[in-house]
């Protein structure tokens, strides 16, 4: 099928969007222009209050900062459906930046279990490739058991260690993968399929992480019948134009509109 929707996408209400330029109106207005139907807008967010932080930089992105797109939403949306929901962070121990009951307020919640590892893995004093793989599987696991996420976001992406990102994916195994996925499934849960997975769209395309270790984790979960969404993750108005670029991946993964999650089916 062809990429019609976009799954994850950040404005300036993200602190780590530097384009002021990456509001709604543009974003909806460059949608329209690439053949994109919906878009999800996903800003980074910590809710108040939630245990396992009180860094300023996610405790400020709070649900009042983000629901702030609701004033910059315009009136004509070019023909484009618009999502109003967000991007939660899991980091491990339990440790979940949303609640269950205000999950409810969001059309889709994303939660992506890979940022800040590196801080992690120093802490427990994790440094072994086979070890941060069996934690990247944890977390997938333990991330599904609040029954928050919609989607997981860039699942296992190894942020921090692209210098052995093939290594640390191709050491799990097919069947602890599958437990993933079909825990997911059951639960409804999407996977994500980000741009920034591939590394060849990320310029990641080092011999220590090339597309194929993601190919084979894509394709385990395309067997274990999983739902998808497909997702730019872009931080910038041009970050937009990586979605077109993953075309091919899709063609190969032999994704049709069946195995996409029912809120972007178009
Ligand atoms: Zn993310
Ligand atoms: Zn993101």
């Amino acid at each position: 099928m062809k990429i019609d929707h976009d799954g994850h996408m950040h404005t300036y209400l993200s602190f780590c969007c530097h384009d002021e330029k990456c509001i709604p109106t543009n974003i909806l207005k460059k949608a329209s222009q690439t053949g994109i139907k919906i878009v999800n807008f996903t800003d980074h967010l910590w809710e108040r209050g939630m245990p396992g932080t009180t860094e300023p930089y996610k405790t400020d992105q709070d649900i009042d900062h983000i629901m702030q797109i609701k004033k910059m939403m315009p009136k004509d949306t070019f023909g484009v459906k618009a999502l109003i929901s967000c991007e939660t962070d899991y980091l491990g121990d339990g440790h979940i930046g949303l609640s269950k009951e205000s999950a409810s307020m969001f059309d889709f919640v994303l939660a992506p279990t890979n940022h800040s590892l590196t801080d992690y893995y120093k802490d427990k004093g994790i440094t072994q490739t086979k070890d941060i793989s069996k934690n990247l599987l944890q977390r997938f696991r333990e991330v599904l058991t609040f029954d928050v996420a919609n989607g997981i976001a860039h699942p296992f992406l190894p942020l921090g260690y692209f210098d052995r990102g093939d290594e640390i994916l191709n050491s799990m195994e097919a069947s602890e993968l599958r437990e993933c996925f079909h825990m997911a499934r059951e639960k409804g849960v999407s996977i994500e399929l980000n741009t920034d997975t591939f590394a060849t769209n990320w310029n990641r395309n080092t011999d220590a992480f090339t597309n194929s270790s993601y190919m084979r984790i894509y394709h385990i979960a395309k067997e274990a019948n999983s739902l998808f969404h497909f997702a730019s993750d872009a931080h910038s108005i041009e970050d937009m134009d990586l979605l077109g670029k993953m075309q091919p991946f899709v063609d190969e993964l032999g994704i049709e509109k069946s195995d996409i999650h029912p809120t972007f089916r178009t």
